[in-house]
């Protein structure tokens, strides 16, 4: 079967969510993003901002209520409709035991040596792959354990611009990377958002500064929302 392609609306309505039972994370939450709108959310720690991205990715569903995806409940779709369109740099991020090339590949195979390279730059990771004895060809090791964190973050980066996806999830994208690299991907950030739906989480100012819609989490629910001359 043929599914509709993704513009990405993507719609939260009265969202209740707990990872358990006894402890209620969201409850009722509600927030209609619009196809290439590129939302912030910032709060406490343990607020629920990693749970709202989270479910957005279907990571997880919601305990009651409903994400609807270009108005259709998501759960209506194969996982891979939304997946296939879907980049995401986590808190955590998860390489493959593998070479970085096929890290960065994952999810594009058919993408040339020349696509991966220009991927890779784009977010200057481009650097820190050729100092490797082996360049593209290193393996990362099981859970990508032969890297930094911040070089885990770099190689998450350029896996999911190559992808080119409708929806951009940015959860603490470059809390392990310095502030210099961090400023030179930050135009990469601003480049590759234009147009996508995306969610970005960041303590640091710079990163959020550009979105459309700032939302100020606390305690699972929305508080405050604005852009940044607003907040
Ligand atoms: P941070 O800024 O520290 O990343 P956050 O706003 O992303 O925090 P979440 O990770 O969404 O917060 O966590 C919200 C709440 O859900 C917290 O109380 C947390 O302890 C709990 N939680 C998060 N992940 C899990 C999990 N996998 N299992 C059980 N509880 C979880
Ligand atoms: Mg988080």
């Amino acid at each position: 079967k043929n599914w509709p392609s993704l513009n990405g609306n993507i719609t939260f309505k009265n969202v209740s969510f707990a990872y358990n039972v006894e402890e209620p994370i969201l409850e009722n939450f509600n927030l209609d993003v619009k196809a290439g709108e590129t939302i912030a959310l910032v709060g406490e720690t343990g607020s629920g901002k990693s749970t709202i991205v989270n479910l957005a990715c279907r990571f997880y569903e919601p305990t009651s209520g409903q994400i609807l995806i270009d108005g259709i409940d998501y759960r209506q779709r194969p996982l891979l409709w939304l997946h296939s369109n879907l980049g995401y740099v986590l808190q955590n991020p998860h390489l493959f035991s593998g070479t970085i090339k096929d890290n960065i590949r994952y999810g594009k195979l058919d993408a040339s040596e020349v696509d991966i390279i220009r991927a890779a730059k784009l977010v200057n990771a481009h650097d820190f792959i050729m100092k490797l004895e082996k360049g593209y060809d290193t393996e990362v090791g099981e859970g990508g354990g032969m890297l930094s964190t911040g070089e885990k973050q770099l190689v998450s980066f350029a896996r999911a611009i190559l992808a080119d996806p409708r929806i951009f999830i940015l959860d603490e994208a470059t809390s392990s990377i310095d502030t210099e690299t961090e400023q030179m991907i930050q135009k990469a950030i601003n480049k590759v958002l234009k147009g996508r739906t995306s969610f970005i989480i960041a303590h640091r100012l710079s990163t959020i500064r550009s979105a459309d819609r700032i939302l100020v989490i606390r305690d699972g629910k929305m508080i405050e929302q604005g852009d940044h001359n607003q907040l």
